[in-house]
């Protein structure tokens, strides 16, 4: 993890936004809350800590700045999120309920964001069903403070971030504003996807003031995991050993069954190649979300504990105990992050 190309993006990112009046919450998942990369952020201007695990937030909690939880909180984990957040981001009264009494007991209030789902089909109350009722009975929690609403997109069902749609948010809180007496001020217009869209059309609607960062953040990507230009892409990047380099038959010999996955594997004969394998598998990370540096290397597949690559068009000679270096993509750092086997060494310098 190259920690200065983290902190250049962090650095545009954050001063775009200020220019803009827009508030970033930088979204830990990525990194699984590694309190040493949090420390670079909130160095690099970032005001405000969120993560969709407890567990991510509880790994920063000595360092003092307001925190978030963005996902749903669980019922089994109320007074967790209470003690180690100032927001979560909810979409049901009943859970306001829970959050409140939590809140009560220690002699706090907790400020919620209430998730509206404009059409992605992932958390929110469904885009007008019950907002209303809802709010209405949410302003008798005494435990809690609504200060905002928000939406997640580009997630689950695909949805795009668009002008309209978050202009339709924006109404929304208005309309929500006046009709219960409230005074919400934050509109949270999304994640990195969000950030594409700001970027690339040079306008967000005015009244999202609140972004949800990650990826942005990280790896310079945004919608759809494209690259966001003027950010760094190459911060993360997977070294793994190589432990065989054998010529042998391009497709297996004996009756094929199924694979170590259950699934039923398809071959190209090519002949005898060269095979080279490395020590890291399935467990750790999806080959599928691996780019080699070395593009004359094709990736054929993996097991649990190994990944199987075809070196035979490669210029360099591959020998036992070679580095083997990748690029990731979104789902491949995080699932590489997620895994105690991989080594996590943090870069100062390019
Ligand atoms: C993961 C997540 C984000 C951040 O998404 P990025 O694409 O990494 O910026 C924002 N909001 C919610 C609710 C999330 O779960």
């Amino acid at each position: 993890m190259n920690l200065k190309l983290i902190k250049e993006n962090v650095n545009k990112v954050v001063e775009l936004c200020e220019y803009l009046d827009i508030k970033i919450a930088a979204v830990t998942k990525l990194i699984c809350g590694n309190p040493q990369i949090v420390e670079v952020l909130v160095e690099s201007g970032i005001e405000m800590l969120s993560d969709a695990r407890i567990e991510n937030i509880k790994k920063y909690k000595h360092i003092n700045i307001p925190k978030m939880m963005i996902r749903l909180p669980m019922r089994s984990q109320v007074d967790q999120v209470v003690e180690f957040c100032n927001v979560s981001l909810v979409s049901d009264l009943e859970m306001m309920r829970l959050l409140s009494e939590s809140a009560l007991k220690r002699h706090t209030i907790h400020d919620v964001i209430v998730m509206i789902d404009m059409g992605d089909l992932r958390e929110g109350i469904f885009y007008e069903d019950n907002i209303h009722t809802t709010i209405n009975r949410a302003r008798d929690l005494s435990g809690i403070r609504i200060i905002g609403i928000g939406t997640n997109l580009s997630c689950y069902g695909g949805v795009m971030p668009t002008q309209e749609v978050l202009e339709n948010l924006v109404a929304l809180k208005e309309t929500l504003n006046n009709n219960y007496g409230l005074d919400m001020k934050i509109v949270s217009g999304g994640n990195s996807g969000t950030l594409s869209l700001l970027m690339n059309e040079g306008k967000l609607p005015k009244g999202i003031n609140q972004l949800r960062l990650g990826a942005s953040l990280f790896m310079g990507i945004g919608l759809n995991d494209e690259p966001i230009e003027g950010l760094n892409h190459n911060a993360f990047r997977l070294v793994c050993e190589v432990i065989e380099v054998k010529k042998k038959p391009s497709v297996p010999v004996g009756k094929i069954g199924l694979d170590a996955f259950g699934n039923k594997p398809v071959f190209e004969d090519k002949g005898d190649i060269v095979r080279c394998i490395c020590g890291i598998g399935k467990q750790d990370v999806s080959p599928s979300n691996l780019i080699p540096i070395d593009k004359d290397i094709v990736i054929l597949g993996g097991s649990s504990d190994h990944l199987i690559l075809d070196v035979t068009q490669s210029k360099t000679d591959y020998q036992i105990g070679d580095d083997m270096v990748f690029e990731l993509t979104y789902g491949g750092c995080l699932s590489l992050m997620t895994s105690d086997y991989v080594q996590k060494r943090l870069l100062y310098a390019e």
